[in-house]
């Protein structure tokens, strides 16, 4: 079912599984070091080598590929190769491939974040920032979701994270390119396939709460319910809502080469 990946052409530098090389892998994720989504990802990985989870203290939904310069990073060893840091998943990617840990992964891998991140959630998501940072650090890296908002399901998708993991320590993955892998919260046997995808476009309510705490004093809460997703074809949502796996590679140049002839007759 994952065959697809494999017309990714091997370009990133990989380690080879052998059997005197032990491949180190980082599991970290957005949801916090005691989410569950970490727990099946991690145990499911232990398999292909020595998992190392370096992951936040408490959940970071949303942190984006945020940085934390301003204020030290704390980081307790919760169990034995567990860690956890009062920061970003950036943070931690960044810790543990800079000489936080005993080694240097040869792997990051992070999830299973709790809620699909596809089409625009991308640019906020923490659990695909932390893909990202892998991907700068030069190791090859995966994200993986489980599209669903309760009744969580994680052990298909901790299967499929594993399986994905050894192919792609086998393969490579393209230069700057990471997968972002959303998984249906469907049984197995309702899960009918995969497909590689492109980004989607999300379409969210552009609504704030405004309300009054009980000092008298107005707070906002962000909302952006959400109202679906555009009917694009071959996209990671339209993919999902059908009952197949997404997995979209994902670059780091944000470029649209497309718009730089037109801005070259702005004359700037
Ligand atoms: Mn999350």
């Amino acid at each position: 079912m994952v065959q697809a990946v494999g017309v990714l052409p091997p370009l990133c530098p990989t380690k080879k599984l052998t059997a005197k090389s032990l491949l180190n892998i980082l599991v970290t994720n957005d949801d916090g070091i005691f989410s569950e989504g970490l727990k099946a990802l991690s145990g499911a990985l232990s398999g292909l080598g020595e998992v190392y989870v370096v992951a936040p203290d408490r959940e970071r939904s949303a942190a984006g590929h945020s940085l934390t310069l301003h204020h030290p990073l704390r980081v307790e060893e919760v169990s034995k190769n567990n860690f956890s840091v009062d920061g970003t998943p950036t943070d931690c990617v960044n810790l543990a491939m800079n000489g936080m840990l005993p080694v240097r992964p040869d792997m990051v891998v992070s999830g299973i974040n709790k809620g699909g991140n596809m089409g625009d959630d991308i640019t906020y998501s923490g659990t695909v920032a932390a893909a990202l940072e892998g991907t700068l650090l030069g190791v090859p890296s995966i994200a993986i979701s489980l599209a669903a908002k309760k009744d969580f399901v994680f052990e298909r998708a901790a299967r499929f994270a594993a399986d994905t993991a050894a192919m792609v320590m086998e393969r490579g993955l393209p230069k700057d390119t990471l997968l972002n892998i959303n998984v249906p919260n469907l049984a197995e046997s309702e899960i009918r396939g995969c497909r590689i995808t492109r980004q989607g476009k999300r379409v969210y309510g552009d609504a704030i709460v405004e309300k009054v705490d009980p000092r008298g004093r107005k707070y906002f809460w962000i909302g952006g319910d959400l109202l679906g997703f555009e009917p694009i074809e071959d996209s990671d949502c339209q993919a999902v809502s059908e009952g197949y796996i997404s997995i979209t590679p994902l670059h780091l140049d944000l470029t649209n080469y497309e718009s730089m002839d037109e801005l070259k007759e702005w004359k700037f």
